[in-house]
This record gives C-alpha cells, sequence and structure tokens, in this order.
C-alpha cells in the first residue's frame, strides 16, 4: 500500500533530499506540497498547513520548516490525526517534544522525529563495534564555514534557530546513537557574536554513560577543510568516524561502510512506523544541547555578517 505524503516547507532540504528520496521510494506518492513560496512541479500546492488540512488529501505530513515553527505545525497534522515526519532538530524546546509525543499519542497517529546523521554509512557498524568494549574517551570536532552551507538563511541565526547547534546535534545525534546511555553536560561555553542570538561555536564537556570524558567542538566560522568527525579511544583501538559517519576507521583501517543515503533510509523507517502504527522519538541530543545553553558561560565575540 503506497503511503501518500505532503511536504511542508520547500526549502533547501526539501528540493536536496526529501523529494528525491520520495520520487524513489515505491512506499510514497507526493500528492501535495505546503510552502509560502515554493512548489514542486507537477504536485498540488497549498499556500499554508490549514488550507492543506481542511482541503488537501488525506495524507501523512512531513514537516521540514525551521522548528521555530514546526512544533506548532506537528501539532495542528496530529490534532487532524495526520501522521507526522520531523526534520532534526526534533523542536525548539524539550517541552514541545513531550507536546508533540502526548498529542500523537492522544491521535493514535505516528510520530517521527528523524536524525538523518544517524542513517550515515558508518554509524550502525560503529555502534555494533564500540558495544561491549570499555569506552576510555570521545572527541568530536564539528567544524564548518556558515556562509558556504546556510546561505541565506536568516532564522538559524534568530532564537530557537540553533546557531552552530544546527548543525552540531548532528554530531550529538551520532553520539548518541553509537553510545547510547546518559550523557551529561558538565561545562560548555558558547560564544555569541555580539549582533546576533545564536552562538557561532561552542565548546561542551560531557560525561558519557559510565562517565567517560566526552570533549565537543563546534565552530561554524570554519575557514579551509571542514571537519565532521567523532573519534572514540576504547580498550581495543581508537575508531575514527569522519565525513560526518560516512566513513569509519579503526586504528586507521578504513572498514568499507556500506554506501547508502540517509533520506531513503529515513522514508523506509517512516513508512514500517505508519505501517506498524508506532513513533520513534529520541530527544537524547537536544538535551544536550539544552544542558548546554542551561549551564554554559557565554562569551561575546565581533559581530557576525553573511
Ligand atoms: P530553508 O532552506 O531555509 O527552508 C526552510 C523552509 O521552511 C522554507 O521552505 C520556508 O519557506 C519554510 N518556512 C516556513 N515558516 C518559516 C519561517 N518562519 N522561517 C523560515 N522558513 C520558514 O531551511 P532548510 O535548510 O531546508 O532547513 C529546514 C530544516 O531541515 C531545519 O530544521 C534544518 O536543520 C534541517 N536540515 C537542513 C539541512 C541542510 O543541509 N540545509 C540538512 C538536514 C536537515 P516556505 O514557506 O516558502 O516554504
Amino acid at each position: 500500500m503506497t503511503i501518500p505524503v505532503a511536504l511542508v516547507g520547500i526549502g533547501k532540504i526539501a528540493r536536496d533530499q526529501h523529494v528525491p528520496a520520495i520520487a524513489a521510494d515505491p512506499g510514497f506518492e507526493l500528492v501535495a506540497t505546503v510552502s509560502r513560496h515554493g512548489s514542486v512541479e507537477g504536485v498540488p500546492a497549498f499556500a499554508d498547513l490549514d488550507a492543506f488540512l481542511a482541503d488537501g488529501p488525506q495524507a501523512a505530513v512531513s514537516l521540514c520548516v525551521p522548528p521555530s515553527v514546526r512544533t506548532e505545525m506537528a501539532l495542528a497534522a496530529l490534532a487532524a490525526g495526520r501522521d507526522v515526519m520531523l526534520e532534526k532538530p526534533t523542536a525548539a524546546t524539550l517541552g514541545e517534544v513531550e507536546a508533540m509525543v502526548v498529542a500523537a499519542e492522544a491521535a493514535g497517529a505516528t510520530l517521527f522525529a528523524t536524525w538523518h546523521s544517524r542513517e550515515a554509512p558508518g554509524v550502525a557498524a560503529a555502534r555494533d563495534w564500540l558495544n561491549g568494549r570499555r569506552i576510555e574517551s570521545a572527541a568530536v570536532v564539528w567544524k564548518e564555514d556558515v556562509r558556504r552551507w546556510h546561505p541565506g538563511q536568516a532564522w538559524i541565526r534568530e532564537p530557537a534557530g540553533f546557531g552552530v547547534f544546527d548543525p552540531g546535534i548532528n554530531a550529538l545525534s551520532i553520539l548518541t546513537a553509537i553510545l547510547p546511555g546518559a550523557h551529561r553536560v558538565e561545562a560548555a561555553t558558547l560564544v555569541f557574536p555580539e549582533n546576533r542570538q545564536t552562538p557561532v561555536a561552542a565548546q561542551v564537556s560531557l560525561r558519557g554513560p559510565g562517565g567517560f570524558p566526552v570533549s565537543v567542538d563546534l565552530d561554524w566560522l570554519q575557514q579551509g577543510p571542514q571537519s565532521w568527525d567523532i573519534a572514540v579511544e576504547t580498550d581495543a583501538g581508537r575508531l575514527v568516524l569522519s565525513h560526518g559517519g560516512a566513513r569509519l576507521a579503526i586504528d586507521g583501517v578504513e572498514r568499507v561502510a556500506e554506501a547508502e543515503a540517509e533520506y531513503p533510509r529515513l522514508y523506509r523507517r517512516f513508512a514500517e512506523l505508519v505501517r506498524a502504527r508506532e513513533s520513534d522519538v529520541d530527544a537524547s541530543p537536544l538535551r544536550i544541547v539544552a544542558d548546554a545553553f542551561l549551564i554554559g558561560r557565554r562569551e561575546i565575540a565581533a559581530p557576525f555578517f553573511d
């Protein structure tokens, strides 16, 4: 049975990943778009979610809008009995996550909070290799150039836009997948440009499950080489996940990782959840970000201009 789905927010990630992933999956049919400015050729377009829910076809809803507006849309879709898939980061606050989970349960609807980086080719193999080993420490280095990767995305620098934690939470989603359990923030430093509401850099010190230290170094004013790397020291050697989880090496030896794209895997998982009438919501990456904001020291840096 094909699942009809509507894409809400026709921006960069919808165009780059969601539209092709849906088109390639015989389990889904794109039956509507909801966007103030965008559309997909040949697909009925609605200017806002209320109009779609009132007049559009019965369909699941995949939300590709920024976190500042996502929860209200998710709650409206769930109240209308629609199954809902969420882009990362799940929501702007932990309370919003809870509200969505409660609403999905009340509606008997599926709620899937995606973390696309967890679907990167090396992540499952890394988790399997680490399982049962003694972990000594872990280090996350996530440094990219915001002007290159997020041009024109003003929302990302506003409250609820997450700033450097928008890419950084991808690293935390991998960390919490390969080393599952309670990660607690011990200290954090957040660097805010004097003219912006979200940080451009952050250093976070965590204790992983069982107490091993984890350092997280995030920067999105990185010039030159870009880094999306996680290294884990264990009693059996050093594991390095690099290129955002695409490559895996143990003690410097590359393991051949299955080369499968992230978004087709996310849609397959959404189909499984819809058919099983289940939800999948893990707020652990968002909790680390929230805790870093709760106890972090704030440093003011030079103003940031696009
Ligand atoms: P984007 O290019 O700025 O697109 C955002 C979309 O949401 C647009 O279609 C926009 O306008 C719609 N929207 C609705 N209300 C909005 C509001 N108040 N402010 C801004 N936009 C609003 O952003 P994106 O890169 O696609 O990111 C969307 C989500 O996907 C974010 O949570 C991001 O973290 C996540 N994501 C992005 C990437 C990436 O590489 N860019 C990768 C993975 C995940 P319309 O109403 O006109 O459609």
